[in-house]
């Protein structure tokens, strides 16, 4: 099975350790470099995007996390994983840094104060067997893709929240929660075609 790295440093780590394991694959936190050198792929959870890349700076990983994105690694990021993935962000803290990788405008805290949490149905592309339960809290939107990108759900046709560019994945809402781990498997199927 492959092994899968969970980004330990802030957020539902364990949620997605769980999910993980429920889609065949060996889940390890990761709070150093050398851990982060050992996985085939990573997860970046949800939490708050803001901390995370702080105590990503402070533990030495941004620029591991970077170098591994660029030689291809897969990585799932879900809701502040998914701001991390972003090449670019509106609405983040003026010193905030990703990691990047996806050619992608995302927006914080998107949704705004009505709707700082909600639940919807949402039909992903790829995904068999109708749509997931898509939890939003205090999720982003993506605003804009380039070309490469590919968008995978979209809410009212209209607001991004599930995308794709080679083997990052991302979403705005927290299947990890759900109890349905199908973008897991999907993801660790991604995975596996690459290994
Ligand atoms: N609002 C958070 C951020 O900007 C993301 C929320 C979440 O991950 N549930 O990082």
């Amino acid at each position: 099975s492959p092994v899968v790295g969970v980004l330990a440093l802030q957020g539902d780590v364990r949620e997605h350790a769980m999910a993980l394991a429920e889609a065949d694959a060996v889940a390890r936190p990761i709070r150093r470099p050398e851990e982060l050198a050992e996985v085939d792929a990573l997860v970046i959870p949800g939490g708050e995007s803001t901390t995370m890349s702080k105590l990503a700076l402070l533990f030495g990983l941004m620029q591991p996390l970077r170098e591994r994105v660029a030689a291809g690694m897969p990585v799932y990021g879900s809701c502040a994983g998914m701001i991390m993935l972003a090449d670019k962000i509106l609405d983040g803290r003026d010193d905030q840094e990703t990691v990047g990788g996806i050619d992608m405008v995302v927006r914080r805290n998107a949704f705004g104060r009505q709707n700082e949490s909600f639940e919807q149905a949402i039909e992903v592309r790829g995904l068999d067997g109708g749509p997931v339960h898509g939890v939003f809290i205090r999720a982003p939107w993506v605003e804009s893709v380039g070309e490469g990108v590919e968008v995978l759900a979209a809410l009212d046709h209209e607001r991004i929240v599930a995308v794709r560019q080679g083997s990052l994945l991302a979403t705005s809402f927290h299947p990890e929660l759900t109890g349905d781990h199908r973008i897991h498997r999907f993801f660790v199927d991604m995975v596996r075609a690459r290994a």
